[in-house]
């Protein structure tokens, strides 16, 4: 599943790619994916201009200006804050791969497209699922904040205002979590899967079964500070193409050299030369050096 790292690539080639186009026409082919009646959804967006890109948690957001739906109901004092936002959520296998007019298309561009969004400058945006878990919902722009509030999610662990004493506070909630389930959980913080909780907890040398309560404040810090380095590190690689995983211009992340324990079972630690192991973990896996990890 894209985690953090890799929706924010997305988030961030998007941002560049679409913001100013305008929605020409939507193209629906799997219906199950949108979750509100066709009609209503392509009478909302088309006609729509992007204005913004933006992500919470793993889900982006795609902001668009007033459109004709909002004209037609005749609210001349309507600003561009009563627009609409695409909530788009890849899940496990999702991709969004942007393509501009007379590009050449590749076959991610042609397999699994699921919704295909054209622009007026003949530029198409195709959103191809092949586990068909991802959807596309419509939220006002204005309710966002409610939106996400009722979804529960915890906080961005790479804002400003996360801090080590908001980290240590929400730990404290969870004493008895598994420190790899509590990661993975999104109420607790929100981005980070089953790749990153894996580099994370190899950076801070702390044992993906240890439990939160049995965390000495030195390792708390360690493993804060391995979500700060570790998230941006990724990003800057643009993500890890582990399984389906594509950025917005249908190329592959550059992060997965640089994992050091996800994937790599069997493999020799980089730091100790012993053997890495993987777990199982209620329903997911950890990879971890049993020698580095305590
Ligand atoms: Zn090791």
């Amino acid at each position: 599943m894209p985690e953090l790292p890799e929706v924010e690539t997305i988030r961030r080639q998007l941002q560049r790619l679409i913001v100013g186009k305008k929605i020409r026409e939507v193209k629906v082919s799997l219906p199950k994916m949108v979750k509100l009646p066709l009609n209503d959804f392509r009478k909302i967006i088309i006609g729509g201009t992007i204005k913004r890109v933006g992500r919470r948690a793993k889900i982006l957001i795609i902001e668009l200006s007033s459109t004709r739906a909002l004209v037609k109901g005749g609210d001349k004092a309507l600003s561009s804050s009563t627009g609409w936002s695409l909530l788009i959520h890849l899940k496990l296998s999702g991709r969004l791969i942007f393509r501009k007019k007379g590009e050449k298309l590749g076959p991610e561009d042609i397999k699994w497209n699921h919704l295909i969004y054209y622009f007026s400058d003949d530029s198409r945006l195709f959103h191809n699922d092949l586990r068909q878990f991802g959807y596309v919902k419509l939220v006002k722009s204005g309710e966002l904040l409610d939106f996400f509030k009722k979804e529960k999610l915890g906080p961005e662990p790479l804002e400003k205002k996360f801090t080590l004493a908001e980290f240590s506070a929400i730990l404290k909630k969870k004493p008895k979590a598994k420190i790899k389930q509590f990661l993975l959980d999104q109420q607790n913080l929100t981005g980070i899967g089953n790749i990153y909780s894996d580099e994370i907890l190899f950076f801070s040398g702390v044992h993906p079964l240890k439990r939160v309560h049995e965390l000495k404040p030195s390792e708390i810090k360690k493993v804060f500070e391995g979500i700060r380095k570790i998230l941006p590190e990724a990003i800057r690689f643009g993500g890890s193409s582990v399984r389906d995983f594509l950025d917005a211009l249908g190329r592959e992340g550059g992060y997965v050299p640089n994992l050091k324990v996800y994937g790599r079972e069997g493999e020799k630690c980089s730091r100790c030369k012993a053997i890495i192991k993987r777990i199982k973990i209620g329903s997911r896996s950890a990879h971890f050096c049993p020698k580095c990890q305590k």
